[in-house]
């Protein structure tokens, strides 16, 4: 039959606890992504912001310069929800941006105005 060995008490978090490392991890991560959209938007407006192409053409070379670039980018979702929310009509909404085109985004701006989603 197995020994059994006595453990000493282990030191574990509590819910509280946690829940307050959760959201300072959450906090975090959203304010790094914030600084590289940040500092994205401010390295070279000229790369983003171009003559878009009208829906239904193909992304002209300026603009699939750009989606290159986004294609890497780890905070495409933040650069999103962010064009979103800074852009008070989808007319104000311009250039490349999170992965996206100007057309796409605007198009994207009406529906979710339209659905109050934003
Ligand atoms: S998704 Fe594109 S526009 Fe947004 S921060 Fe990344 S590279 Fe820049």
């Amino acid at each position: 039959m197995p020994r059994t060995v006595a453990m000493p008490p282990m030191d574990r978090p509590g819910t509280d606890e946690l829940v307050v490392r959760y959201r300072l991890i959450t906090r975090r991560a959203l304010l790094e992504a914030a600084e590289a959209v940040a500092q994205c938007a401010g390295r070279d407006p000229e790369l983003f912001a171009m003559q878009a192409s009208p829906m239904g053409d193909q992304p002209n070379r300026a603009e699939r310069r750009a989606l290159a670039v986004c294609a890497g980018c780890p905070v495409q979702p933040l650069c999103l929800v962010q064009d979103m929310r800074e852009n008070g009509t989808a007319f104000e909404v311009r250039g490349v941006r999170a992965g996206l085109r100007q057309v796409e985004r605007r198009a994207l701006h009406l529906e979710l105005t339209r659905q109050g989603l934003r």
